[in-house]
């Protein structure tokens, strides 16, 4: 016999999204359970770089990582050019944590607080009831059937999309990812044995042949721990992160100098600009799920928190005024676009262009200042290409002394089109009757790009 359950709020994974959503609600009244396969030695256990940046606490008000969930405070990213003739040393705080010790604190909290937390429940499918989201069926440890009822039921499950992909196929909602958005990657927790040099400051390594379509890391966890990994792009046949791990990654002593694997495990993140909608009828896909990902360099963690607490505000709202319909929760997407997801769609056309550059072109942009440190920074952050475009007349002389006048056009591309895709998500619908048309604009817009900078 099926148990059911009946809630305001059903949360569907208490991954960083998830678990910082039930964060966010914990005082709202509202009636809110998080749902999590996982123990709680496994909460929040995706393998990851475990980086993030300071500032993303600060724009949600959720506490710093201290104590056991703090591995090591970060002052900035060193980036190292492919022949490793350029280190440009990016400035800025941040933190290695401990996603576990993190996890379980946003999840203790929520649960003090009266948010109900189902460990060890795998979710299995949304329940519709005549075309309508009212729920979601699970399975428990005992192999108990539950039905869990809400009125907003959250997909927070990471790239699977558990919920989303099961969706009717004519809600927007149900958006696939395409392979080449993402990126496959792997990563090995390792036990060094000799000190690290600067434990304060990440290393990503850009190089096409070591990680195609990606880039390879080490992140210092204290003195003498590390978080190595790679990512390459999905899509493209390119062989699998753990294998590049083993034979190229390991040719470099500071790989190979370690006394034990703590962990090791892979997964896939998503490297586009946001899902068409975040929110549909009763429903909200957030995190990995709602392609929540700063598409150049893959960190998904700070804008889950992004999403959630702007989901934490929609929810509360719709609460308000009774309405959980498409139309009454989709200030969510104006409102994500507005912080952060405008940019990241800038940041798509970008990474584009970045992962069809050759290794020779990265060396020499790197080296000649096409992208010093100060607007590495500043694309990353801005999805602008402003401050580069500046400099293409104090380049373009070098750049053709070198015989390299193609960089030069596709560059001033790139950059059209980044400020052209942040005016069409300027322009993004106010409700979702508006939807379909926009839609239309994105894809011809990336069709006339991929087009022009010969991308497939
Ligand atoms: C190798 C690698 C390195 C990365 N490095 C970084 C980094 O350094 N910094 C950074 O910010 N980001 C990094 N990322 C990305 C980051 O890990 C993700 O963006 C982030 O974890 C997304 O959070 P999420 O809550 O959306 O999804 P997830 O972390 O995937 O959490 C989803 C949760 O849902 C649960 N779940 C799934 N299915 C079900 C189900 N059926 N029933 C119940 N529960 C379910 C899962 O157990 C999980 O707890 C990296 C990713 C990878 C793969």
């Amino acid at each position: 016999m099926t148990k059911e359950f009946n809630y305001d709020v059903v949360i569907v994974g208490l991954g960083p999204a998830g678990a910082s959503l039930a964060y966010f609600l914990r005082k709202s009244g509202l009636k809110v359970a998080g749902i999590e396969m996982n123990g709680a030695e496994g909460v929040w256990g995706k393998p990851c770089g475990d980086a993030i940046g300071k500032h993303h606490f600060d724009e949600t008000g959720l506490p710093y990582p201290s104590g056991d969930a703090l591995k090591q405070k970060i002052e900035g990213i060193d980036i190292i050019s492919p022949y490793g003739g350029v280190k440009l040393r990016v400035n800025g705080e941040g933190f290695m944590i401990d996603r576990n010790k993190y996890g379980l604190f946003l999840i203790n909290e929520s649960a003090k607080a009266g948010i109900d937390v189902y460990l060890k429940t795998r979710v299995l499918s949304p329940k519709l009831e005549s075309g309508k989201l009212v729920g979601v069926r699970a399975k428990n440890e005992a192999g108990d059937d539950l039905l869990f009822r809400g009125k907003i039921i959250v997909d927070a499950t990471g790239n699977s999309g558990l919920l989303r992909r099961q969706l009717p196929q004519s809600w927007p909602a149900n958006e696939p990812l395409d392979p080449k958005d993402s990126n496959i990657a792997y990563r090995e927790i390792r036990e060094l044995n000799y000190d690290i040099d600067e434990p304060t400051y990440l290393r990503i390594y850009v190089n096409q042949e070591v990680s195609p379509g990606g880039y390879w890391w080490y992140f210092p966890e204290g003195r003498s721990s590390a978080n190595i990994g790679l990512g390459v792009q999905g899509g493209m046949g390119y062989p699998a992160p753990n294998v590049i791990f083993k034979q190229r990654l390991e040719t470099f002593d500071e790989v190979r100098n370690y006394a034990k694997v703590i962990n090791a495990a892979g997964s896939k993140v998503p490297t586009r600009r946001q899902a068409n909608t975040l929110v549909w009828d009763n429903f909200i896909g957030i995190g990995d799920n709602g392609y929540n990902v700063n598409p150049v360099h893959g960190g998904g963690m700070g804008y889950a928190f992004v999403a959630a607490f702007h989901a934490s505000r929609t929810i509360i709202n719709a609460f308000s005024a009774n309405d959980f319909s498409a139309k009454a929760l989709w200030d969510l997407n104006i409102n994500y676009i507005k912080s952060i997801g405008k940019r990241q769609a800038s940041l798509d056309i970008f990474r584009i262009f970045l992962q069809r550059l050759s290794n020779d072109d990265i060396e020499y942009g790197l080296k000649h200042g096409i992208m010093n440190a100060d607007q590495v920074y500043e694309t990353s952050v801005s999805g602008e290409l402003k401050a580069n475009l500046g400099l293409l007349d104090k380049v373009s002389v070098a750049l053709r002394m070198l015989g390299r006048p193609s960089l030069l056009p596709k560059l001033a591309t790139v950059a059209t089109y980044m400020k052209r895709v942040q005016q069409l998500y300027d322009a993004y619908p106010t409700s979702p009757e508006g939807l379909d048309v926009w839609v239309s604009s994105v894809k011809a817009l990336y069709s006339e790009y991929k087009a022009k900078i010969g991308a497939d």
